[in-house]
């Protein structure tokens, strides 16, 4: 007897993009805009950064909304998801890309820059997550991207992590300790938000090329590490792999992946 599996009718809902003028960020943007999105949500600290992938998206026929937020600020986390909200009605694809980094060996890292990379990449996702969820709890399912119910979602809500979230190197403290949190973030949010149709998942990506690695100073204390040559894949990855699996993970096709952090390393962590 032949079953009809048909679980995905595409990507018909709104995505919304922390850290989207830049790197993993702007990557995703353009992936969903690519797999048919034609609402998204462009978030930075910098709004200039986005003027060119605003024009771009514009120009294949996408509607798009600049929302300039600091992710680590609570009152602007909430302006931009009623921002969102007030253009678009609802909110199904959000993709947390905005983070930051402080280099340097433990014993010399300031509070200040303890704080500053706590802010941004553990407090920052959480004010996303959580006014995020909220909204996805008061939408209803998307019944346009899947035929088949059990499927349907409220909404999908991606974290990046990092790999520095599942194991650490030398001269990065506060970003590892902030990305292990924003694994179990996801689990939190999973577990209580499972039974409504939201997905909360990570992407734990391993070094990527882009602007955040592509630096002198990043490099010095980094690529030591975690260098291309070292991985097995031979070469860093670049913002596009890591968007591909965000596009995927959003979708419908992902329904059962939830709570969970995959690793995009290139086998980095596998060796
Ligand atoms: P990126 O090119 O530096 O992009 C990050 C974007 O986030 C930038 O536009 C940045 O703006 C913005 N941002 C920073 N703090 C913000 C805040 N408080 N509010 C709003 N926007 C803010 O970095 P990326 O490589 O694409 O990284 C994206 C995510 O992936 C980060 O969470 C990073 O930790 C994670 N990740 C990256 C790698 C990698 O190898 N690249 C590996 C693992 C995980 P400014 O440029 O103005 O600061």
């Amino acid at each position: 007897m032949v079953t009809n599996t048909a679980s995905s009718s595409g990507l018909t809902g709104v995505a919304l993009i922390t850290g989207a003028g830049s790197g993993i960020g702007a990557a995703t943007a353009r992936a969903f805009a690519a797999k048919g999105v034609s609402r998204l949500v462009l978030v930075d600290f910098a709004p200039a950064g986005l003027k060119t992938l605003e024009a771009e998206l514009q120009s294949g026929g996408a509607q798009v909304l600049v929302v300039q937020a600091d992710v680590s600020k609570e009152a602007e986390v909430k302006d931009a998801i009623a921002e969102a909200v007030t253009a678009f009605g609802r909110i199904d694809y959000c993709v947390n890309s905005a983070g930051t980094a402080a280099l340097g060996a433990l014993v010399e890292t300031s509070t200040e820059d303890w704080n500053r990379v706590m802010g941004v990449n553990i407090t920052g996702v959480f004010l996303c997550v959580r006014e995020q969820s909220a909204q996805m709890l008061k939408q209803d399912p998307l019944a346009s991207d899947s035929t088949d119910p059990k499927r349907q979602q409220r909404g999908s809500i991606i974290n990046l992590a990092s790999i520095l979230g599942t194991v650490a190197v030398p001269g990065v403290p506060a970003y590892v300790a902030s990305k292990h949190a924003v694994v179990g973030l996801a689990k939190a949010a999973a577990v209580e938000h499972a039974g409504h149709g939201i997905r909360t998942n990570n992407i734990a990506p391993g070094w990527i090329d882009t602007p955040m690695t592509n630096n002198a100073h990043v490099a010095s204390v980094l690529e030591a590490q975690t260098q291309p040559a070292k991985t097995p894949a031979g070469r860093a990855g670049s913002a596009e792999e890591i968007a591909d699996v965000a596009v995927f993970l959003s979708s419908t096709e992902a329904s059962f992946v939830n709570g969970a952090t995959w690793i995009v390393d290139g086998g980095f962590t596998s060796l």
